[in-house]
């Protein structure tokens, strides 16, 4: 097992510190669950440097509510030191603990040229590519007032159809090498009665971009109640011949590999015995364990 996507800090304003101690127990806590490997996978948009060159996007959308939403939940996360996290996650990797540095990449929307000349200055192992936000609709922000009553504005299949329009132009973009989360657009638990053509849309993406999927028990503690991806999207990616990773998607310690076998069962039932890890952005097969 992997656990290939972990945060070391919960969201909401908070120090952003990172210390070798820190990924340490991380891993510690990984490995006495069986996984054979962690990529510290911290959001973008928590850093400095990130701050720097996107500060703003939101200001293309029409909505004055939206983006003042959207810049006030940016300016509460951001605050962390990019070349201070490298350092550290490096460091670990260095000492031999069973770490990747990675990302987790959002989707900015006719910027993904901006994010690629950020990343491409940084060794990462392994990129995430995540559709956190519809114009500047914090969609997966259910709880967050300002952006709660969009979904009934929007309607289900129109906000289906706009993620998976963000979800295409990310995986095309080269600036990811696994699909985080890949139906996140069911957080809330509202779906098409029949989401078979957005599924095919979401592993063509995949398939055509090199792109792996990623399985996550994130779902299991949203509304939805259920693992990303769907069992039926799952499939559709194993038949499109697309990887996987598997990830907690935690953002403290005691989350780290939550959910493990749960997550082994539904590869297992999509008949996958293997996942795929990364080094310098190139993948390896590895057993699924
Ligand atoms: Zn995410
Ligand atoms: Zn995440």
């Amino acid at each position: 097992m992997l656990d290939y996507h972990l945060h070391l800090w919960e969201h909401g304003p908070r120090p952003l510190e990172v210390t070798l101690e820190q990924v340490a127990a991380y891993c510690d806590r990984a490995t006495a669950a069986g996984v054979a490997e962690v990529a510290l996978t911290e959001h973008l948009s928590r850093f400095r440097q990130a701050d720097a060159v996107l500060k703003g996007w939101w200001d293309d959308d029409p909505s004055p509510a939206l983006a003042a939403a959207m810049r006030q939940a940016w300016d509460e996360e951001v605050g962390a030191d990019l070349d201070e996290y490298v350092e550290v996650v490096l460091a670990a990797k260095a000492a031999g603990l069973p770490v990747v540095l990675g990302l987790e990449v959002d989707h900015y929307a006719g910027r993904m040229d901006v994010v690629g000349d950020l990343l491409a200055g940084y060794p990462f192992d392994v990129l995430l590519g995540s559709v956190h936000w519809i114009g500047s609709w914090g969609f997966d922000n259910w709880f967050e007032p300002a952006f709660a009553d969009e979904w009934d504005r929007r309607g289900t299949e129109a906000v289906w159809g706009a993620y998976t329009d963000a979800l295409e132009e990310l995986a095309a973009s080269g600036a990811c090498d696994v699909l985080a989360h890949p139906d996140l657009c069911k957080v809330t638990g509202r779906r098409p009665a029949v989401p078979d053509e957005w599924y095919d849309r979401m592993a063509e993406a995949a398939a055509r971009c090199g792109l792996a999927a990623e399985v996550s028990s994130a779902g299991l503690r949203k509304p939805v109640g259920e693992a990303y991806p769907a069992p039926d999207l799952l499939a559709r990616f194993a038949a499109a011949g697309v990887p996987f990773t598997t990830a907690s998607d935690a953002h403290r310690l005691d989350r780290v590999a939550e959910c493990r076998s749960e997550l082994r069962d539904l590869l297992a039932t999509a008949g996958c015995t293997t996942l795929q890890a990364y080094r310098g952005r190139t993948p390896r097969t590895v057993p699924l364990g």
